[in-house]
């Protein structure tokens, strides 16, 4: 897998172990220290993807992610996070700010590295132009459908901005209705991983897709202590 990546940390040592990590495997790195830069250096040239740390110098993460958001070119660029603290999370993921996952510091040169290949890979997935076309055999469960080939999902003829990360977590659970899904069956199929300690990731990500499901979520359930499984519902 090739592309290119802005990595955005103002820690020397970080930047310069996720940088060699992901020029090893295969992509084009450049490495800036702050936001103001990684937004110069996006409006030259849109990456493929944005390594980006929350605590920064000046403009923090936070801000960057809201700025790119806000802009139409650069409103569909994948962003992955980089947070000190779990408890930062919450922020990360619930604020809209639609960072396609983070990775909690300390964290591996080569987790990171996975992370990067499994975003990518599900985008590449929902760019297939053979698949842009909508599926008249989309899955519908009541008010929600689920349109895997045009990676869409309404509730209500609504169409919900989900990341790709919350999409594909969806899509997961429905493909498996019915039978409980462990999270580390769905941090192996979502991610690509299954790191231990990473059910947090699973959780945060559960409840910020049921909360743009709206009265849909009832189908998305908790079975305690194992994981989550997909009810449908005729509604
Ligand atoms: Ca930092």
């Amino acid at each position: 897998m090739t592309g290119n990546i802005l990595v955005v940390e103002d820690e020397v040592d970080i930047q310069e172990i996720v940088s060699y990590n992901l020029e090893k495997a295969g992509f084009g790195v450049v490495a800036v220290d702050s936001g103001e830069t990684a937004l110069e250096s996006i409006r030259k040239r849109i990456p493929d993807l944005v390594v980006l740390d929350l605590m920064l110098p000046g403009m923090d993460g936070l801000e960057v992610c809201r700025l790119l958001k806000q802009d139409a070119t650069t409103r569909d660029l994948p962003i992955l996070m980089l947070t000190a603290r779990a408890e930062e999370v919450d922020r990360v993921v619930g604020l809209e700010l639609g960072a396609d996952d983070y990775v909690v510091k300390p964290f591996s040169a080569r987790e990171l590295t996975l992370r990067v290949q499994a975003i990518l890979r599900r985008l590449a997935e929902g760019r297939d132009p053979s698949a842009a076309e909508s599926d008249p055999e989309a899955m519908r469960f009541g008010s929600l459908t689920i349109d895997k080939a045009a990676h869409r999902v309404t509730v209500d003829n609504d169409v919900l901005a989900l990341t790709s990360t919350e999409f594909s977590l969806l899509a997961t659970l429905a493909d498996r209705r019915g039978r409980v899904q462990t999270r580390e069956e769905l941090l192996n199929t979502v991610w690509g991983y299954d790191y231990a300690g990473y059910g947090r990731t699973v959780d945060t990500h559960i409840r910020r897709l049921r909360e743009k499901l709206g009265d849909a979520s009832e189908m998305v359930e908790t079975v305690r202590g194992v994981g989550y499984r997909f009810t449908p519902r005729r509604q």
